[in-house]
């Protein structure tokens, strides 16, 4: 694909450890050129030693905005001059805005993936009961979404409980009306949730390799629940595809990454990019790689 830049040309990006995997430059350049707009998206290849310098760089070159994946997106949070409510609580930035003078931070991760379960499996998080597999960064983003989208339950379930319930307590003060329960995965009251779930979202790293959650009981989920793995991979996932199995209505990260990139488009122009066009644009990829 030929980019054309001219002299008036702005610049967005991503920064990231490794970058060269990254799927957000298609995406995003698709969606430049369906709006019509003199701009273009590369990967800057920053390593943690380089990110001060890196965002100097975004202050000296007049860059528009970019995108901050592993492993920039909390330690890029002291360097910017403003940060979102959201973006503070959740502990990650993941889009970078240029406003005036100003680099100000967002997250997009959790409205990407409440964008993903509407349209991906037509679930509505209002008044329901949810269950998030993980505490790392993507679960704290998702669990922050839930809970601003209504949810009337979260139960948090992780390897490390401590580490879930340091999430628990991070965030139960901003949503005190709301029930937020932790678990580990040996715990026997995780298994009463997971049979009232109205959702069941796997945020562990499990599955990346192809590898299947192993302490998972998929078979105590009800029959009408939705099932969300935020794992995406050139092939189905191991959980999808059990979910599926068992007659689950079942759904891929691919649609969270594609709107955590709608999100930030809109943040940068103020405009909607073409509905579908991002996700068009990973499944294209994905197909190439899986052919
Ligand atoms: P983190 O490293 O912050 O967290 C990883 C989580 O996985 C922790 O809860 C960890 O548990 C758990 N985990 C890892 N290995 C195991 C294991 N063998 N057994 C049990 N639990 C395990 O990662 P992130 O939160 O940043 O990312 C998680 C996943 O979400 C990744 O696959 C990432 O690609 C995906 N993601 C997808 C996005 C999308 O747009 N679709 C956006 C962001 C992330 P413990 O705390 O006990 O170590």
């Amino acid at each position: 694909m030929m980019i054309e830049a001219s002299g008036k040309s702005r610049v967005y990006g991503i920064f990231g450890d490794p970058v060269s995997h990254s799927l957000s430059p298609v995406m995003q350049n698709a969606a430049f050129r369906s709006a019509g707009l003199d701009a273009v998206y590369v990967p800057f290849h920053v390593t943690p030693e380089n990110l001060n310098s890196a965002v100097e760089g975004l202050r000296a070159l007049q860059i528009g905005g970019v995108n901050i994946t592993l492993p920039h997106k909390q330690n890029i949070i002291p360097l910017l001059d403003q940060v979102d409510a959201d973006a503070v609580l959740i502990g990650a930035v993941n889009t970078v805005v240029r406003c005036g003078a100003d680099l100000v931070g967002y997250n997009t991760d959790g409205l990407g993936f409440i964008r993903s379960l509407q349209e991906d499996l037509g679930f509505t998080p209002r008044g329901k009961s949810t269950l998030l597999l993980g505490a790392g960064g993507a679960c704290r983003a998702a669990a922050v979404a839930l809970l601003r989208s209504g949810v009337d339950e979260l139960s948090i379930v992780n390897r490390s409980e401590e580490r879930a319930r340091l999430l628990a307590d991070r965030i139960s003060s901003v949503f005190p009306e709301q029930r937020i329960n932790v678990y580990n995965f040996s715990d026997s009251a995780f298994l009463d949730k997971l049979n009232s779930a109205d959702l069941v979202a796997n945020t562990t790293s499990i599955g990346l390799k192809g590898e299947e959650i192993p302490f998972f009981p998929l078979s105590k989920i009800k029959a009408s629940a939705s099932i969300y793995d935020m794992v995406y991979s050139p092939a189905e996932t191991p959980f999808v595809a059990a979910a599926r199995a068992r007659g689950l209505a079942a759904a891929d990260g691919l649609g969270m990454l594609a709107g955590q990139g709608e999100e930030a488009f809109y943040l940068w122009f103020d405009i909607r990019p073409e509905i579908g066009l991002m996700k068009n644009c990973l499944q294209h990829m994905r197909l190439r790689q899986n052919s």
